[in-house]
């Protein structure tokens, strides 16, 4: 069996904060005790909240820390035409529609909706797609575009569900209700995902996917709230014909008043940290992970 393959995967845009610190080492750790391999994938898909300054910051924290990585880094925007050809194979099997709602259109369709009963919401709490869309004629699709008109490329969730067996994967951590082992995905729980829009050839849940895949990252370590997400990312996998990783959720760090740290909140950002004489050894000790890689158990 070849050795497995970790990766540490922040987005730049905000400092790192300790709950980042904790999963970087944690899956270096990990990748140090089974002889495998760990990656920095900086995922610099949104424009418009992703910064410089916060990529540089990214390299120079993780370094404090101790942490090697091999190179050269996936940057993800260099990547977006490799995105898009995914896209366009899931169009041509039938399973993208583009939608064309601004936000304030669909939180006025959620609020219509919800006038008559409770309207359902995906595992993070937002609403599902409430618009029509999936049901515009090609004409009417291809007029919309031809006026600029700004677009999301949903999943057609119940056609990509149509020919589905069985979906899990195998946890090696736990969610947030203690699950373990082999996990049922519910992908339908998310309704019609936007996969990409007008300005973005991509999404967080598609590039992860195709990433993991390309990367070789045979073992998916990273925060419980990320959980649920993974059961799109099976069937991700399975519709673009991609293998699927082991995963291995692990705690989120929170606050003293048991809030998950944010990037906002600059107090616990370990550039902050180490200005106020942190060491790397404290941080360590503060996310709850042994000092020495060698006598870890993996601490989720
Ligand atoms: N880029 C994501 C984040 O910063 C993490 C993605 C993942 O680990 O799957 O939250």
């Amino acid at each position: 069996m070849s050795p497995p393959v970790f990766r540490f995967a922040p987005s730049p845009n905000g400092y790192l904060h300790l709950g980042h610190a904790y999963s970087a080492l944690l899956n270096f750790d990990l990748a140090r005790r089974a002889g495998g391999s760990f990656l920095l994938r900086v995922e610099d898909i949104d424009v418009t909240r992703c910064r410089p300054e916060f990529e540089a910051a990214i390299y120079e924290d993780l370094a404090w820390l101790g942490i090697s990585w091999e190179t050269p880094v996936r940057r993800q925007s260099e990547h977006l035409a490799r995105y898009r050809e995914a896209v366009e194979g899931l169009s041509a099997q039938g399973l993208i529609y583009p939608s064309f709602e601004s936000r304030s259109e669909i939180a006025r369709l959620v609020a219509q909706r919800e006038a008559a009963g409770p309207w359902p919401r995906d595992p993070d709490g937002a609403p599902l797609y409430p618009g029509a869309a999936k049901s515009l004629s090609p004409g009417q699709r291809q007029r919309l575009m031809a006026q600029s008109v700004p677009y999301a490329l949903r999943l057609d969730m119940e056609a990509a569900l149509a020919s589905m067996n069985e979906l899990a994967w195998q946890e090696h951590g736990a969610g947030p209700a203690g699950e373990h082992g082999l996990v049922n995905a519910s992908p339908q729980a998310w309704g019609d995902v936007v996969l990409a829009r007008k300005e973005t050839p991509t999404s967080y849940h598609l590039s992860v996917v195709i990433d993991d895949a390309l990367q070789g990252v045979t073992d998916v370590v990273r925060g419980r709230d990320l959980f649920w997400s993974t059961s799109v990312h099976r069937l991700l996998q399975r519709l673009l014909g991609i293998p699927q990783p082991a995963y291995r959720h692990h705690r989120l760090i929170e606050d003293a008043s048991g809030h998950k740290l944010s990037k906002s909140t600059q107090a616990t950002a370990l550039r902050e940290l180490r200005r106020q004489g942190v060491t790397p050894a404290d941080i360590r000790r503060l996310a709850g992970l042994p000092d020495d890689a060698r006598t870890t158990t993996g601490g989720c």
